[in-house]
């Protein structure tokens, strides 16, 4: 089979790799669509801490059960399935509490194991989720970053009376817009500093579009009259934070979603005075059931979300695509049926 492997940082190949079988409890996926992500970016450039090389990338991925390891169903032979890349231990605190997203075992398949960039992919059968008939495969590969949207929707308690603000307008940002906007039907007024991703985010259900670059975010929202309920940080830079508490409504929630390693000054009166709340959130803690539920009812729209598909012999295009033309790049896919 053929892999597509970060063999160290900065150096990315296509291998051919033994075929394995699927290990007990396992199901064997034939790979037909994967969805790149910041991260496997950052696995490339030997940006993500927890990364052992070398390491086939890859964990929004899509295809069929080809086979299955002891003790697993032999109906499954053949599923369309999409796979939810978080493994936990299901006995240590975080687990025993329902947050297996932060199991202290925490592992992330395309991080600390081998993911979906690949013709073959195995994976814990109980992480492959049955993708009804009615979701297409391209749009299936985007249910894994819809359920970060959903985890951080849910920890902050989104609901229709807020007012929510979303910094940034990137895949990750317009999957939170959708969500909030077409699940929960919240005020969303999103950020970014480019018009072409200010212009999807209006496609995903933004109210109102602020680009950073020409106006000032808190000038502009005080000429509004409006204090956001709700934050969600979808760009991940720790000057964010600091604007956020000073932005924000009294009682409203704060969402973080970066994993920038730098520090953030925060003035604790402006948290307590009005009471915020703040929430990290890593990954998703067991949304794809509701992700899916939502995409088939079409209150999605992972086709506004997905700008290319490319075949995964030219990923080192598609890595360069999404580096060099952010304004142009939303989730690249890419094909792996050939
Ligand atoms: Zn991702
Ligand atoms: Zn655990």
């Amino acid at each position: 089979m053929l892999s597509i492997v970060v063999e160290e940082p900065g150096k990315l190949v296509i291998a051919e790799r033994p075929d394995v079988p699927p290990a007990p409890g396992e199901v064997r996926i034939r790979v037909r669509a994967a969805g790149i992500c910041g991260s496997d970016l950052h696995i490339h450039h030997g940006r993500n801490p927890f990364a052992v090389y070398p390491r086939v990338v890859g964990h929004e991925f899509f295809g069929h059960i080809d086979a299955v390891g002891d003790g697993v169903s032999p109906d499954r032979v053949g599923q369309r399935v999409v796979v939810d890349p978080v493994i936990s231990c299901g006995e240590c605190y975080p687990c025993s509490v329902g947050r297996s997203n932060v199991c202290t075992r925490l592992q992330v398949i395309g991080v600390h194991r081998d993911g979906g960039f690949s013709q073959y992919a195995c994976v814990p059968a109980r992480n492959a989720f049955a993708v009804p008939s009615d979701i297409s495969d391209r749009h299936a590969t985007t249910i894994e970053p819809y359920a970060v949207a959903a985890n951080v929707t849910h920890r902050t308690g989104a609901d229709a009376s807020d007012i929510a603000l979303v910094y940034g307008a990137g895949p990750a940002g317009l999957t939170v817009i959708d969500v909030l906007k077409n699940v929960f039907g919240a005020t969303v007024i999103a950020t970014d500093r480019l018009d072409e991703r200010l212009d999807i985010a209006r496609q995903c259900g933004a109210d109102h579009v602020i680009n950073t670059a020409r106006d000032e975010l808190p000038a502009t929202l005080e000429r509004m009259g409006c204090a956001p309920t709700l934050i969600i940080d979808a760009v991940c830079h720790p000057s964010i934070l600091e604007e956020a508490v000073r932005i924000a409504s009294p009682a409203a929630r704060i969402g973080l979603l970066g994993f920038s390693s730098e520090a953030t000054a925060l003035v604790q009166q402006e948290m307590t005075r009005r009471e915020l709340s703040l929430f990290a959130s890593r990954l998703n803690n067991n949304m794809f059931p509701r992700v899916i539920e939502w995409m088939r009812a079409g209150r999605l729209h992972p086709d506004r979300l997905i700008s290319h598909v490319l075949d995964y012999r030219s990923v080192e295009q598609a890595f360069a695509l999404i580096e060099t033309q952010p304004h142009l790049t939303r989730k690249v896919l890419l094909d792996l049926t050939r």
